[in-house]
């Protein structure tokens, strides 16, 4: 049988560890072209040459995704390299936690909006430009159990993953009759270098990240890739403008 991303470029986001390098990883295995993007050169490359070495086609471009131009180069990568760009998931994020927000300097605030709201935006922007003459695609971004109700993240963090639902639905109601589809994942505790970062700083998140999941444990990346994968392909062509919680059934 084909694989489930038979014959698509996907461009990810925040590809050079955790979910994204999951993503990366499965998406290859389900046959798509693969553009990983993210800062870290290196680690970038270490994927990359995972996925070559299993006989998956994938690329690599350092990119900021706070920096626009870096999301329009990576979109024409993916046209220059693999001839298309069907689908993405836009996946970089980033918290710092710890600071009540009445003590947080500004600079903290625009620096998570910017990451993962503002993030979203310029990459979406980027895609809808070629999908639409394109005949359409699928896009997925991450959003959080932090885009939905408050966590124990911090304020901004809530704020920006509100916003990147925000975004989604907005975006797969304007294109929806240029057949793009945008929806967002609800992603809830999981095992990855973020995830290390948050507990180191702010140790005492480990008991109710780990109790406040029906499953009573964290996620380990491939199960949020699983439903990225879902959606970006065309088994989910009935839905859009949605949020799929991958969450382990967060209360
Ligand atoms: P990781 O820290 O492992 O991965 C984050 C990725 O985002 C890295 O590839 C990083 O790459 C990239 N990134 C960060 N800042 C930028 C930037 N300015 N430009 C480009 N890329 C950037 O964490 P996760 O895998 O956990 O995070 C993936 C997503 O999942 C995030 O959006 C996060 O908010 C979300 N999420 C995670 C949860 C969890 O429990 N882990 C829960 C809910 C949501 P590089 O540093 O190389 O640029």
């Amino acid at each position: 049988a084909q694989g489930l991303l038979h014959g698509k470029t996907v461009m990810i986001t925040g590809a050079s560890s955790g979910i994204g390098a999951a993503a990366a990883r499965l998406f290859a295995q389900e046959e798509a072209r693969v553009v990983l993007t993210a800062r870290r050169e290196d680690r970038l490359r270490e994927v990359v040459d995972e996925i070559g070495a299993a006989g998956g086609q994938a690329t690599a471009v350092v990119a900021d995704v706070t920096r626009a131009e870096d999301m329009r180069a990576a979109v024409r990568t993916a046209f220059e390299t693999f001839g298309s760009l069907d689908a993405a998931f836009n996946n970089a994020g980033w918290t710092s936690t710890g600071t009540p927000m009445h003590l947080m300097q500004d600079e903290e605030y625009d620096r998570i909006m910017d990451v993962n709201a503002r993030g979203v935006w310029n990459a979406m922007r980027a895609q809808i430009t070629v999908m639409l003459e394109h005949g359409g695609g699928s896009i997925v971004n991450t959003s959080s159990v932090a885009g939905v109700r408050a966590t124990g993240a911090s304020a901004p963090y809530i704020a920006a993953k509100h916003a990147v639902i925000g975004l989604s639905r907005a975006a797969a109601d304007e294109y929806v009759k240029q057949r793009i589809r945008v929806n967002a994942i609800a992603v809830g505790s999981t095992r990855t270098e973020l995830m290390d970062q948050v507990l180191s700083d702010t140790p005492s998140l480990l008991g109710p990240f780990t109790e406040r999941a029906m499953q009573q444990r964290l996620a380990d990346p491939v199960e949020i890739a699983q439903t990225a994968a879902w959606l970006c392909s065309d088994r989910s062509s009935f839905t859009t403008g949605a949020v799929i919680a991958a969450d382990g059934g967060w209360t």
